[in-house]
């Protein structure tokens, strides 16, 4: 083969691998910054007065509180008739990184507005059930991950080293470490840290936020929504620490898992074989939303770990416009088939 003729194929080479590479990326792999399809942080308030409009009568946007550091709204969406007997509570993120929660209880919240009437089902699940949704509990981490500032800004912007500037990733407190329970029995570890627990149980202002709003609303569900950067915990539903000190708390835990399985069973995996599955294991002693919902409040609380692991290993949490919309989609289903099921 002569040395142009090599050359050439040398080339055609390269623009295949090219091409497959980017193919991947934008059907199977992890997309950064964000593909279309996913919210900029700053059309956050429009999107939810947008679903606030589409139905006033059913729909009221609050405002629960403000970021730690950069004093932004840490909204939440009322959605509910009088009648509904039983309070639910979604949280779309904790972990700025984390970015499919906020999605899909963005999505959900657009559709019980939406079809409140229309939809027989979704009719019957708000005469039942209130929903408390809160797309984002870390606007700060939102804000920098949807900005294509750091593709895994975890913590919220707390300037924890003192020095002035925010720093990517290092800065920041984990929200979901910070909650006023079991705050002592986690490991103390560096402001540096991806889990940094902070200074104090509910040091932070995201965490004081959601708490009074527990003490607010007696809250019968909650499910807080996660993504696995790692991929070791992917497409898996974490129940609460359980430490059996009573027949009434192993109550609520059998409840609980019944709820968490039901839920799972709905759930296919993005791109392996099976549906999603609730750890066997009872959750890890520290300061996690669901052990604050559980062990203070009584609610029936799981952690849910959304975006799969692909056929390459890859844990994809950012994936392409095709895979968010199926993702969302499935657990729209799987949320409207659930609470239809427990009236
Ligand atoms: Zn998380």
């Amino acid at each position: 083969m002569g040395f142009m003729q090599k050359r050439t194929y040398h080339r055609l080479g390269l623009l295949l691998l090219a091409f497959l590479a980017s193919a991947c990326a934008g059907t199977r792999g992890n997309v950064y910054p964000l593909s279309k399809g996913y919210l900029p942080a700053d059309q956050l308030f429009g999107k939810l007065q947008q679903i606030m409009q589409g139905n006033p009568a059913l729909v009221r946007l609050n405002i629960i509180g403000f970021s730690a550091t950069e004093n932004l709204p840490v909204y939440c969406l009322d959605i509910g008739r009088p009648q509904a007997a039983r309070n639910v509570l979604l949280v779309g993120q904790h972990h700025g990184d984390e970015v499919l929660g906020l999605e899909v209880v963005l999505d959900w919240a657009a559709q019980l507005a939406r079809d409140s009437r229309a939809d027989k089902k979704t009719d019957a699940i708000l005469d039942n059930f209130r929903f408390w949704i809160v797309p984002t509990l870390n606007p700060e981490g939102h804000r920098v991950v949807a900005a294509g500032l750091c593709s895994h800004k975890r913590k919220n912007n707390r300037d924890t080293n003192s020095n002035g500037i925010l720093d990517l990733p290092g800065d920041g407190v984990d929200l979901n470490r910070n909650y006023p329970v079991f705050w002592d029995e986690f490991a103390e570890l560096p402001p540096a840290h991806q889990n940094y627990k902070g200074s104090e149980p509910a040091s932070e202002r995201e965490i004081q936020a959601i708490t009074m709003l527990a003490q607010k609303q007696h809250f019968d569900y909650a499910i807080f929504f996660h993504s696995s950067p790692s991929g070791a915990l992917s497409e898996k539903i974490f129940l609460p620490a359980l430490d059996g000190s009573s027949d009434k708390q192993l109550q609520a835990y059998a409840e609980l898992e019944k709820f968490a399985q039901a839920y799972a069973k709905q759930l296919p995996k993005d791109y392996l074989r099976g549906n999603y599955e609730v750890s066997p294991i009872p959750g890890s002693r520290m300061g996690s939303a669901r052990n604050y919902f559980f062990h203070i409040h009584g609610t029936a609380a799981f952690l849910v770990e959304i975006g799969g692991v692909n056929s390459a290993g890859v844990s994809v949490v950012h994936p392409g416009t095709k895979m968010r919309d199926r993702i969302v989609e499935k657990h729209r289903k799987a949320l409207r088939s659930v609470f239809h099921g427990m009236i």
